[in-house]
């Protein structure tokens, strides 16, 4: 009988992203892990292990981050980074699946949580190229101009700031032929590479230690402590183990509310001719599937869309041909010119739930576990909800939003 592995393996992405030539992306990681014991041992050196490693590190604790590969290369290096706190399920349709006050929680948090991430890398000087726009959510065939409408009072009542831009409005200041959109503030872009590497460089700095190229394949909970084992057969201990393993995540908490589909996304040349606002904001659409676009400091434009309900269909090379031109030619027509040759495609694997939420906790039956997991369109934001969940936990506190994104 084979032996289930401890994480769901997968190849995560396809060709070449944009930012894998991007400068100050690696960062130093050793071969070997030191010790065999830590406070807390962190698996997967994303942006999620970077950020939850960020909110654990202090001194006198021991915590080593440990990756399959190397720091920064598994989702996150493909990740188009507009930095949302916009849900991918509109407010109100998330009131009617999980009650008012409830989803109300969920977006707050989803922009405190952009917020606090821009003070993040503001307060450790990061160079990441991040810059505050606002984002246009476009009216599609999922949302009229009355449905948002609809959304736009929804977000009021609770407290979160959103302008109804009609059709007019839109045509005049962006070229747009649209019935309307939502205007709203509180999102960002940056790169997302070197988000991940700036801050896994300051935990370093910490003291924190980064291991690449080792797999964690076994784990055993106990009520005071967790045994790991390695590639390698070494056994470590640690008082607290978090599974930021992206799309790859644990199988023991593999879930019906969450599936892994395929995306695609594009980049095209650097110094395109384009508007001034296109700049200045990140888009997206009420359709599904979306797409979503911003531009970079270089002039390029980056879209991504076309997700595909299937896990394995980012693999095919020819359909990675046929996705980046339907991308090419859809937000073309768009914005109404022709954003020119396409300098980089790829495809990638993508976490979905149902609500849009992500899953982040303590895992059941495990002590001392915990996972975050099912990221979708707002991953970087949902990271760093993460880091703040998972740190209150591990720190003995309870995080009043955390009962939102729990298992079970
Ligand atoms: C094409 C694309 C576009 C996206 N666009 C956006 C966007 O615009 N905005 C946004 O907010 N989010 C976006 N996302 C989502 C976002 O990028 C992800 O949510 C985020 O990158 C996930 O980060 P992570 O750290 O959880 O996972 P990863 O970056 O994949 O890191 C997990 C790491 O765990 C390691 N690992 C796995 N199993 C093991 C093991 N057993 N032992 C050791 N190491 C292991 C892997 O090697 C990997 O490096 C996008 C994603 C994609 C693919």
């Amino acid at each position: 009988m084979t032996k289930a592995k401890l994480t769901k393996e997968r190849d995560l992405r396809d060709s070449r992203p944009l930012w894998i030539d991007s400068p100050r992306i690696s960062v130093r990681s050793k071969r070997n892990i030191a010790h065999s014991r830590y406070d807390t041992v962190i698996v997967g050196a994303g942006i999620s292990g970077a950020l939850v490693a960020q909110a654990l590190v202090k001194p006198g604790k021991s915590v080593l981050i440990v990756d399959k590969r190397e720091p920064v290369h598994g989702s996150s290096i493909a990740s188009t980074a507009m930095i949302q706190h916009e849900i991918d399920v509109p407010l109100h349709k998330l009131q009617t699946m999980i009650g008012e006050e409830r989803a109300n929680r969920a977006w707050q948090r989803s922009a405190k949580a952009v917020l606090k991430l821009e003070d993040i890398v503001r307060s450790l000087d990061i160079s990441c190229s991040m810059q505050r726009k606002p984002a246009l959510y476009l009216s599609g065939d999922e949302l009229g101009a009355r449905g948002l409408k609809t959304e736009i009072e929804a977000r009021k009542k609770a407290g979160i700031e959103a302008r109804f831009v009609d059709k007019a409005e839109l045509k005049e200041l962006y070229g747009i032929d649209r019935t309307g959109a939502i205007l709203s503030d509180i999102s960002a872009s940056a790169n997302p590479g070197q988000l991940t590497a700036g801050l896994l460089r300051h935990v370093a700095k910490q003291g924190a230690e980064i291991v690449s190229g080792i797999e964690i394949t076994d784990m055993k909970s106990f009520d005071t402590e967790v045994v790991l084992a390695t590639t390698e057969g070494k056994l470590i201990c640690a008082d607290n183990v978090v599974f930021c393993t992206g799309y790859e995540f644990l199988e023991t908490v593999a879930n019906k509310k969450h599936e892994i589909i395929s995306t695609w996304a594009i980049a095209s040349k650097a110094g395109i001719s384009r508007p001034d606002w296109l700049d200045k904001h990140i888009l997206w659409e009420a359709s599904d599937p979306y797409l979503y676009l911003r531009t970079d400091h270089d002039g390029r434009l980056i879209v991504g869309g076309e997700d595909e309900y299937n896990p394995s269909a980012y693999q095919s090379e020819k359909k990675l041909r046929s996705k980046a031109k339907t991308i090419r030619d859809k937000v073309s027509k768009l914005l109404g010119f022709d954003i020119g040759k396409i300098d980089y495609r790829w495809a990638a694997a993508f976490g979905s739930t149902t609500t849009g939420l992500p899953l982040i906790g303590p895992v059941l039956d495990m002590p001392n576990v915990y996972c975050v997991m099912g990221f979708g369109g707002n991953g970087i934001t949902f990271s760093q909800i993460a880091a703040e969940i998972v740190a209150a936990g591990i720190n003995g506190t309870k995080d009043p939003d955390a009962e939102l994104f729990e298992f079970g």
